[in-house]
């Protein structure tokens, strides 16, 4: 049963009630003396309905203590909560009345373990003397005693007059007096019962930290981890302040109690601290709420390495003020988030106000101002499983709802990344699609100008076919295939001036076929025409060389240019073609026709001066000149006609 009255301190309500039931205390003169009567139907008694202490600087005796005045014992009105600053010895005075009927041996239980020393007298008034006594030493469990939890002390109550238990207590940093007292008989089933509920009690605490540390080592999410660091640091508080760690686990070292409560208090808030951390993401929520968290959480470490070296009178002050602080800071932090609409604030929120109503509810009785019953002491163990168990429960959801929505956002993204590879799957189908349109049309587009560019190229072929022979044409005279006179101009200028160059000779011959016009008239036109085709493949036969230009260039008259050649060749060219002439008669249908021509020379070596038309008329008069000695000759220009 110890241990309700010890987590009461945990949650600092009982350490900030503490100042308003010290102030409660009155002395023994203004309050009427109680008795603790106890009679045979008394299963237990909780002496809470208070009870006298004497605050001892140093440590007196019991005969000077029972030699004090009645006026310098102190009430104490709820009897259950007490202060002590570990520095002064503490003197209870307990009077029992064993009733008839009552049995006669009772089990004394104090449930606080955080007392350096206790000694005991019982004194009964009848006998005037202390007829038993005992004392605890140093957290050491004497083999005398009723129970295996500090502190119980059997008792042999005498039922002729008062019983006076006396209480010595040296706490070691602040104390609580629960009293209770046990028939003999009742305190074994009170063990049993005590056992198994601390059994249940540590079962589930334990039970919570394997499968949260379980979750961690398989999740690795940090939340468990500081989960499981919270339920440990309850626990292990649990386990020094109710007195089952000594009983069942360390009563070789009892001496750990002597710092319990400033290093477990700081330990278990800052181990709370960062559970709401992790569990309120905390990290996430803004500037503030991370750094004043972080900044609580360095504060209980500094308090948690402070603690042993400062003294308990300063330290412990500090810590249950921080600690309502912290409280409060929780709390408000966690309320505040619920607002939000955060689930696990609001998980966080009703777990914490679960455990600091148990806690509010056990003060309360202990302080006389709810009828105070056993089950009271239960129900703070019950605030800290329901507590554990919620939070547990609330943080198993929370990762579950984190994971959903990771997968939730994740199954979206995938989503999105198969969304955005089928569309740049159809955005490069509708490139490729585009390109091999274009490279279609440009080929087409290729073929089709290729295509052109040939047809131009022939095109342009033909035109320059069509323009040589039109230039041929245009310069040749259809009858006979010579050149015709504008050619014949054209080269005769060019010869000239290359004659003139050369400093070469160069000659005209002019012929003109004699009386044609007989033969027109005679033979008619077509057999002309024949004659005139006759004696132009004459001149081009006798005349042979490639530079001699012969040229029709009036109806039956023709122009032979001759270059490079000498004045004698060029008579002798013209007398042979004359000559020729006169000899081969031209044979047309059944006709022979015979005729003659005249021709008139002019050659000469050109000058600056000389020009084109002059020597053709020299030519000409030449000719002329032929025509006029009777025809059928050739007649030279003279030098003295060419010169003037
Ligand atoms: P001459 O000896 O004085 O030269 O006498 P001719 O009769 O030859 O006189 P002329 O040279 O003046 O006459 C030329 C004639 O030639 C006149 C014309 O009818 C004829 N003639 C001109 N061109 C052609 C042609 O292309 N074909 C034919 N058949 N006759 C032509
Ligand atoms: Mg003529
Ligand atoms: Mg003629």
């Amino acid at each position: 049963m110890t241990s309700f009255r010890a987590q009461v301190s945990i949650f600092l309500f009982c350490l900030m009630l503490s100042p308003c039931i010290g102030a409660e205390n009155s002395p023994v003169s203004d309050q009427p003396q109680h008795v603790n009567t106890l009679t045979a139907d008394t299963d237990h008694v909780h002496l809470n309905e208070g009870m006298y202490y004497f605050e001892a600087f140093s440590k007196m005796s019991l005969k000077q203590i029972r030699g004090l005045p009645d006026k310098d014992w102190q009430f104490h009105h709820s009897s259950s909560l007490f202060l002590g600053s570990g520095q002064s010895y503490i003197w209870v005075n307990i009077p029992l009345q064993r009733m008839p009927g009552a049995p006669s041996s009772w089990v004394m239980t104090l449930d606080w373990p955080l007392v350096k020393s206790i000694e005991w007298f019982h004194y009964n008034e009848s006998a005037n003397a202390v007829i038993a006594s005992g004392q605890f030493t140093d957290w050491q469990i004497p083999p005398d005693s009723a129970d295996e939890f500090p502190f119980a002390i059997t008792l042999s109550l005498r039922s002729d007059s008062v019983n006076i238990l006396y209480l010595r207590m040296l706490p070691s940093e602040k104390a609580l007096l629960p009293v209770t007292l046990w028939p003999e008989e009742s305190f074994s089933d009170h063990q049993l019962q005590r056992n198994w509920y601390l059994g249940l009690f540590y079962g589930v605490l334990f039970a919570m930290f394997g499968y949260n540390l379980s979750l961690f080592l398989f999740l690795r999410h940090k939340a468990f981890a500081a989960y499981c660091f919270y339920v440990a640091t309850m626990a292990a508080y649990t386990l020094i302040m109710n007195g089952a760690g000594v009983a069942w686990l360390w009563s070789d070292y009892p001496a750990f109690l002597a710092y319990a409560y400033r290093l477990l208090v700081p330990l278990g808030f800052f181990a709370a601290l960062m559970f709401i951390r992790q569990f309120l993401l905390l990290k996430h929520r803004g500037v503030f709420l991370n750094l004043s968290s972080q900044i609580v959480c360095y504060l209980w470490l500094a308090i948690l390495l402070l603690a042993p070296v400062v003294p308990a009178a300063i330290v412990i002050p500090i810590i249950d003020i921080f600690g309502l602080i912290n409280c409060l800071f929780a709390i408000g932090v966690s309320g505040y988030l619920w607002m939000k609409g955060d689930k696990s604030a609001k998980y966080l929120t009703l777990s914490w106000s679960v455990l600091i109503a148990s806690t509010v509810i056990l003060i309360l009785g202990l302080n006389n101002v709810i009828p105070y019953v056993i089950e009271l002491h239960y129900l703070q163990n019950i605030g800290v499983t329901i507590e554990a168990l919620l939070l547990s429960m609330a943080l198993a959801e929370r990762i579950n709802r984190d994971r959903k929505m990771r997968s939730e956002a994740q199954n979206i993204a995938l989503q999105m990344s198969n969304e955005a590879a089928k569309a740049k799957e159809s955005e490069v189908a509708a490139q490729q699609r585009l390109l091999g349109i274009e490279r279609r049309v440009k080929e087409e587009l290729s073929l089709k100008v290729n295509e052109q560019t040939r047809e131009l190229k022939v095109a342009m072929q033909k035109l320059q076919i069509m323009n040589k022979e039109l230039e041929r044409l245009s310069l040749t005279d259809p009858l006979t295939g010579l050149a015709n006179r504008r050619y014949f101009d054209k080269r005769f200028s060019e010869e000239i001036q290359r004659a003139r160059r050369n400093q070469s000779l160069i000659g005209v011959l002019m012929l003109d076929i004699d009386h044609f016009k007989q033969i027109n008239d005679t033979l008619g036109h077509q057999a002309g025409d024949h004659v005139i085709q006759s004696l132009s493949a004459l001149i081009q036969r006798v005349s042979g060389r490639a530079s001699d230009l012969p040229a029709r260039i009036g109806g039956e008259e023709f122009c032979l240019l001759v270059c490079n050649e000498s004045k004698g060749r060029i008579a002798t060219l013209a007398e042979s073609l004359r000559e020729s002439a006169a000899s081969v008669p031209v044979k047309y249908r059944n006709e022979i026709i015979s005729y003659t021509i005249s021709v008139g020379v002019c050659s000469v070596i050109p000058t600056t001066s000389t020009n084109p038309s002059a020597l053709l008329k020299l030519a000409d008069d030449a000719l002329y000149q032929a025509k006029k000695e009777g025809r059928n000759r050739v007649v030279i220009a003279s030098d003295q006609a060419i010169d003037s």
